[in-house]
């Protein structure tokens, strides 16, 4: 049996449906099904992204049954439209559009009104008795067709185009007569000549080009560049979609324009867009012209606006997320172009989620579908601070929500360059943007353009990355020679610093303050869902009881880790620490470890407080020595401290230098420190302890978890975990709160640990994997020291993703299933979390989840970002 490589559309029925996406495209799928559903699209076919495959594998040829397949379903465009391809009289118009599985906005080609030429152009023409329109279509087609189909730079003819209208003193494409388009068409073709090619008359030869032209566009560098931003693989390929053309540009009764169910920036629930009168799809996109608001066409036109309401509400709940519609009226009569999920804001996701969910439309469980780690990870960043003065030298369109501050930039090429040598942050400053600029917009931290509306390229672009843009900030006066723009009277140069935000389409002079975020009620109630969903319990790490009292307002469930060592850091206490360590002076040093007793337990009190009911992870001391002291050679530093102290200069030098190592991170650290000092371990415990059983006796659920980092050996777990069992018996015993329970557990961050995992589980109540430290050992890369090579790295593909952002799953996974395997073979019941900085990133999250962790901790802002994941990890498992 032949290959099916073409499926019909069109007159209230289809071959495809939505759910064939994968050789339809999006667009094919979803226009296939909206045809099923009697919305009124022109007729037409795809042809499967199958047959792009086998295009681009068997040396740009076709297969064979693709001729007849296409003939065939051409045949019936041309009886719903009662016309026909290349007919002199009543000639057919076709579009041919690209279409991959998933939207790559303007990321590939399109060509309108093929089937013109010399002679159809006249038919049309005389068919539709409008001249003008027939002619303004043909020169339309001769630009894309040259540009796209036969590799033309697109600047020469929209020279041409330009200098006509300069030599007739118009401004819009509109305006020009007829006669002047015939010419403008004349020396197009002529130029095109001059280069030894033809722009074919033959309207299949058009076609088959086009068809081409559009899968090759799969292979062009900035669709390339978007896929490897956006993890979409190379192989897919592109389908394509030939469909009877209407005319937008057929009169003042006629226009084309994009919709949207909600809005994407907003999240609110009311028809957003806007429209064009009397033009052809490019133009809107393209920016060149500032459309109209799509309330407008309520006024000029209710009819359609009416029944594109309820199109968008009906598509809106047939696929049950915002629809991102494209439309053309032509003369009266309103057509769908296309349907897809919008691209939104994380603030629009998070309400339209809410939303549909008190619809009813969704499920609580479903609206977590909705949102991405992504969106959280936006809606966590920063706002302006409203109290603070600011001066705006320009409005625009808010097209892509957020505040970001960062330095003048007017070229998209230098931008990618610079972004590469210095970690700056670039605002790139445009009339207006294309596809090509794609590398620049995603080196950017903000995008602000002159022209183009809230649908226009740049504002679709940097929706989908979550950049904050600004559009139609028509007040910007840019001189590209000079590298600056005016606004008001000011000049901003290059490198300057100016500061957009993208919530209230305000751009302002200079770097601004801004401050932290505050979760949304719309937010918190859907997050309440993640709870029902997922199977990991989301901890955190947080070293006082401000953060822990936060992260518990996030929905944290636990404190996962609280290093202690910072509540040594303080001015006024780090001089007890440094006498503990450094004096000889025994009764000093006792003074001392009495000190930091109280200041630790009296912290410790707060915490447990705020954490009342949940478990509390608290890791003993951990970084080596040296990090609370003077550098060896700072003199100064030294003979102050030596008088603080009191202790003489010549010693405290010798000690400070005997303490100074040459590899810390490999040194007199962490499990180290407590077997060579027992008194400061002793001191915690006692502290931590103290803290319990007093919160305890005062009615308090307290659940203390007593860790001890950087464990390579059973024996040092055994000597440690008797001095700590021994002081919280006394402890307990001394404050008579005997029935508190507390647990004793190994951090596991070193592949030793991880290897003797089944021993270290006879000695332990809990594990806990520092995944920081133990990716540093696994690959002996060091966590603070890998800022030369590591961009290399990324850029020559040797590594994906940076290991201490995304946990390398086959090197230190590998030991960290292991560990939990042999840990739980001891010991079932074994309770093992995570506490490193992957506790927060969604791909780690997954592969916890599927090794069987109980919890993972990360810091406080990343708490909802993980509850999130968490969930989302699980209902995929699930379904
Ligand atoms: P993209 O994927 O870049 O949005 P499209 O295939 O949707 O590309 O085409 C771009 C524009 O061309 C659309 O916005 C639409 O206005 C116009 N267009 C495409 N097909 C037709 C058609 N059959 N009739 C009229 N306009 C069309
Ligand atoms: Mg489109
Ligand atoms: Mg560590």
């Amino acid at each position: 049996m032949e290959t099916k490589y073409v499926y019909f559309f069109g007159n209230g029925k289809a071959d495809g449906k939505a759910e064939l996406k994968d050789i339809l495209g999006g667009k094919g799928a979803n226009l296939a099904e909206i045809a099923n559903m009697g919305i009124p699209v022109p007729p037409g076919f795809t042809i499967t992204s199958e047959a792009c495959d086998f295009y681009f594998s068997n040396n740009k040829n076709y297969p064979d049954e693709l001729k007849c397949q296409v003939d065939e379903n051409l045949a019936k465009i041309e009886k719903i439209m009662g016309a026909r391809f290349g007919d002199e009289e009543n000639p057919l118009l076709l579009s041919v559009r690209s279409g991959a599985r998933v939207s790559m906005p303007g990321m590939m080609d399109t060509i309108l009104n093929i089937g013109l030429n010399e002679d159809t152009v006249r038919g049309l023409a005389k068919q539709i008795k409008n001249e003008r329109f027939a002619y303004d279509s043909y020169r339309r087609f001769i630009q894309m067709y040259g540009k796209t189909a036969m590799g033309m730079p697109g600047e020469m003819f929209e020279k041409l185009l330009e200098d006509k209208k300069r030599q007739k003193g118009l401004t819009l494409d509109m305006e020009i007569p007829t006669e002047d388009l015939k010419d403008l068409i004349q020396r197009m073709t002529t130029t095109i000549k001059e280069t030894g090619m033809e722009c074919s008359p033959d309207p299949g030869t058009q076609l088959w080009k086009a068809i081409s032209a559009v899968f090759e566009s799969w292979d062009t560098p900035r669709a390339i560049a978007y896929r490897a931003a956006n993890d979409i693989p190379h192989t897919w390929g592109t389908a394509v979609n030939v469909q009877a053309m209407v005319f937008g540009n057929m009169g003042d009764r006629s226009g084309t324009g994009v919709v949207f169910s909600r809005d994407p920036s907003t999240g609110e629930r009311k028809l957003f867009g806007e429209f064009m009168r009397n033009a052809q799809g490019e133009d809107l996109v393209a920016g060149f012209r500032i459309p109209q608001p799509i309330s407008d066409l309520a006024d000029f036109m209710p009819q359609c606006y009416r029944e594109l309401s309820n199109i968008s509400q009906r598509l809106e709940r047939h696929f049950k997320d915002l629809q991102d519609i494209e439309f053309t009226i032509q003369d009266g009569k309103l057509w769908i172009l296309q349907t897809r999920t919008g691209k939104r804001s994380a603030q629009a996701a998070v309400k339209v989620a809410i939303d549909m969910v008190r619809e009813k439309l969704i499920s609580g469980k479903e609206a977590l579908g909705y949102i991405t780690p992504r969106d959280i990870e936006q809606l966590l960043h920063p706002t302006l601070d409203s109290t603070m003065e600011k001066k705006v030298i320009a409005t625009g369109l808010p097209a892509s929500p957020g505040v970001v501050s960062g330095k003048i930039i007017f070229d998209p090429q230098e931008l990618v360059q610079v972004t590469q040598k210095h970690g700056d942050d670039f605002i790139l400053v445009r009339n207006e943007t294309s596809a090509d600029d794609f590398p620049g917009i995603s080196a950017a931290a903000g995008l602000l353009t002159v022209r183009g509306g809230t649908t226009s390229h740049a504002a679709v672009v940097t929706r989908g990355m979550g950049k904050t843009c600004i559009v139609g900030a028509t007040a910007i006066n840019i001189d590209t020679v000079r590298e600056e723009f005016i606004a008001g009277n000011k000049v901003f140069r290059k490198g300057d610093y100016i500061t957009l935000d993208g919530n209230e389409g305000e751009v302002i002079a200079g770097k601004l303050p801004i401050i932290a975020f505050k979760p949304s009620r719309d937010l918190e109630e859907l997050l309440v869902w993640t709870d029902l969903a997922k199977r990991l319990k989301v901890m955190v790490n947080a070293d006082n009881p401000q953060d822990a009292r936060l992260a518990r307002e996030l929905g944290a469930e636990g404190l996962g880790l609280c290093r202690t060592e910072h509540m040594f850091f303080q001015p006024n206490r780090i001089d007890y620490f440094r006498t503990i360590i450094i004096s000889e002076d025994t009764a000093d040093k006792e003074k001392a470890l009495k000190k930091l007793l109280l200041i630790q337990r009296a912290e410790f009190e707060q915490i447990f407080e705020q954490m009342e009911g949940l478990p509390v992870i608290i890791r003993l001391l951990d970084p080596p020595l040296h990090e609370f002291l003077p550098l060896p050679y700072a003199e100064d530093e030294l003979g102050t401290l030596s008088k603080r102290l009191g202790i003489p200069f010549g010693r405290l030098r010798e000690k400070v230098g005997e303490l100074h190592e040459s590899n810390p991170m490999l040194g007199h650290r962490g499990c180290r420190l407590g077997i060579t000092s027992p008194e400061i371990y002793q001191m915690q415990v006692r502290a931590i302890m103290g803290a319990a059983c007093e919160l305890s006796n005062r009615g308090f659920r307290v659940f203390p978890e007593i860790m001890l980092p950087l464990i390579a050996h059973v024996e040092e777990l055994k000597f440690l975990r008797d001095i700590v069992a021994n002081t919280c018996q006394q402890v307990k015993e001394e404050m008579g709160a005997e029935g508190l329970s507390y647990k004793i557990g190994v951090m596991i961050e070193l592949p030793r640990a991880a290897l003797i995992a089944d021993e270290l589980a006879k000695f332990a109540d809990f594990f806990s994997f520092g995944t920081n430290d133990l990716t540093q050992a696994t690959l002996g890369i060091s966590r603070d020291d890998h800022g030369t090579f590591m961009p290399f790295y990324l850029d020559k593909g040797i590594l994906r993703a940076n290991p201490f952002a995304t946990l390398d799953e086959t090197g230190v996974g590998e030991l960290i299933k292991m560990a939990v395997e042999r840990g739980r073979k001891t010991k079932p019941d074994l309770e093992i979390g995570i506490c490193g900085e992957h506790g927060g990133d969604p791909k780690s999250i997954e592969f916890f989840d599927k090794v069987g962790l109980d919890y993972v901790s990360c810091s406080v802002y990343r708490v909802p970002v993980a509850r999130l994941a968490a969930a989302r990890v699980a209902i995929t498992q699930k379904a």
